[in-house]
């Protein structure tokens, strides 16, 4: 690789880099995808959902031949105190068909690996156990890349960088914010393996039919963040996320939390007899719309987590934004290709189709979120917690008369909510988290 020189150098093999791989090498480009793991997933994490609108595009009806787990049908919302949940849940003969809902289950170590393989085909080149160190920056414009082999460098006309959320290279660059304990969740996750039998018969399911719950409130210990189980075909992915600053305010390990919410009365059941098979740790970027940086400069273009597009609203949508904007540095690279020019001016295009398309439109709505609800814990701690207990006493079996009950909860709400309070909060909460 000694003073090698590509159109198109990628740094990192996950969703977003392979995305742009894939359609650079389609249309002739000569890309290099460099990663540092000892293949592409070999090290990756996420909890579990694939959405797949872009695949889907890229690679119609792939769910025929990748290595998927299962395609999700019932979505579960659930609320939980010390002992009690309650729930929303959804479930749908209409995901049971394809596209099914564009949402399956994935481990990514199989899911990289075959979505990379599809780009070699098409004629990306990606070399593996690479690290990539720094950019090369010369004459105010991004050359190429340094990494840490000993014929080090590699020249490019443009480089993406696709690294993910702990992204060094770029923050060293100054190409995008600082991590704060207000923007990043720190997150843990298990995989812990069950036979596809048990699976099935615990989770109502058949065949690759699948499932993916969600808590919040209680849950959590009342912080802003969530816990999950998703169904992979013969295990579960289980995990707890929660801001950086929640933690340090919980003063709790991630570790400690997942531990607890393993235990819970309501939870344990459906890990029963499961045995750990894997465990990691890793960052989410929550920056919001309004801090991202410009995501292009001079021969560059950040994509994926390492542009922070991330969804931090309760779809908790990351792979799917990081393909769609893999695809769309991608279409403005071969736009500059065509002008032989690689300028931010020129590769402006791509800022200006993302925010043409969903992905920024999504950004923006929920560009509010995660600070509405760090300054307003009562909606994840209070409100929920008194939602159970009232729905709770509500279905409890007594002899009091029903009037007599119900004047009992109205007192409770009267007795714990400020109405004026609540309502500001419920407004501003269906337009900045629904
Ligand atoms: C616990 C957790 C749960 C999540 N759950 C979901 C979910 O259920 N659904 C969802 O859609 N999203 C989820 N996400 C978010 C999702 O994982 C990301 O949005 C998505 O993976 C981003 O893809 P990417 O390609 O930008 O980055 P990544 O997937 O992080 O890929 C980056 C790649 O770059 C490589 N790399 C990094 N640095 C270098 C370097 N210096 N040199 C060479 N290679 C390098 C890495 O090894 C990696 O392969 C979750 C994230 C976490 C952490």
């Amino acid at each position: 690789m000694s003073d090698e020189r590509f159109e198109v150098v990628i740094v990192g093999a996950g969703p977003a880099g392979i995305a742009a791989a894939l359609t650079l090498a389609r249309e002739g480009v000569e890309v290099l995808v460099l990663e540092r793991g000892d293949f592409p997933g070999a090290k990756n994490l996420f909890g579990g959902i694939l959405y797949t609108s872009v695949v889907n595009e890229l690679l119609p009806e792939f769910w025929d031949r990748a290595p998927i787990e299962r395609h999700i049908i019932n979505r579960r919302w659930v609320l939980l105190d010390e002992d009690t949940q309650v729930a929303l849940d959804l479930k749908s003969a209409r995901f049971d068909v394809p596209p099914y809902n564009n949402t399956f289950t994935a481990l990514r170590s199989k899911w990289d690996r075959w979505f990379a393989e599809q780009a070699e085909e098409a004629g990306a080149m990606i070399i593996s156990e690479t690290n990539v160190e720094e950019l090369i920056i010369e004459g105010g414009r991004v050359q190429g890349v340094r990494t840490g082999r000993d014929e080090g460098d590699v020249k490019a006309d443009c480089v993406i960088l696709a690294e993910g959320a702990n992204a060094l290279i770029a923050e060293r660059a100054g190409f995008r914010p600082q991590m704060s304990p207000r923007n990043r969740v720190s997150a843990v996750k298990e995989v812990i393996a069950l036979p596809p039998e048990i699976i099935e018969d615990r989770f109502h399911l058949e065949g690759r039919q699948g499932a993916a719950i969600e808590y919040f409130g209680g849950a959590v210990k009342g912080t802003v963040g969530s816990a999950f189980i998703y169904t992979n075909y013969d295990s579960l992915s289980v995990g707890v996320g929660c801001m950086i600053e929640e933690f340090l305010r919980l003063k709790m390990a991630p570790y400690d939390l997942l531990d607890w919410f393993k235990a819970h009365p309501m939870v344990a059941p459906l890990l029963r007899g499961g045995e750990t098979v894997e465990y990691a740790t890793k960052m989410i970027p929550e920056d919001s719309y309004s801090a991202l940086s410009d995501l292009y400069e001079d021969g560059l273009i950040l994509v994926g987590d390492c542009a922070g597009l991330v969804n931090p609203s309760i779809h908790h949508e990351g792979t799917n934004l990081a393909m769609a904007s893999g695809v769309a540095a991608a279409e403005a690279i071969i736009e500059a290709r065509a002008r032989n020019d690689y300028s931010k001016a020129t590769l402006a295009r791509y800022r200006l189709a993302l925010e043409e398309s969903w992905v920024m439109k999504d950004l923006k709505r929920y560009r509010d979120s995660v600070h509405f609800m760090l300054d307003n814990r009562e909606l994840v701690s209070d409100y929920p917690d008194l939602a159970i207990r009232l729905i709770r006493r509500y279905f409890t079996v007594d002899d009091m008369p029903k009037d007599e009950l119900l004047n009992g909860l109205w007192a409770t709400i009267k007795n714990e909510v400020s109405f004026l309070k609540a309502a500001r909060q419920m407004w501003r909460a269906r337009k900045t988290m629904l």
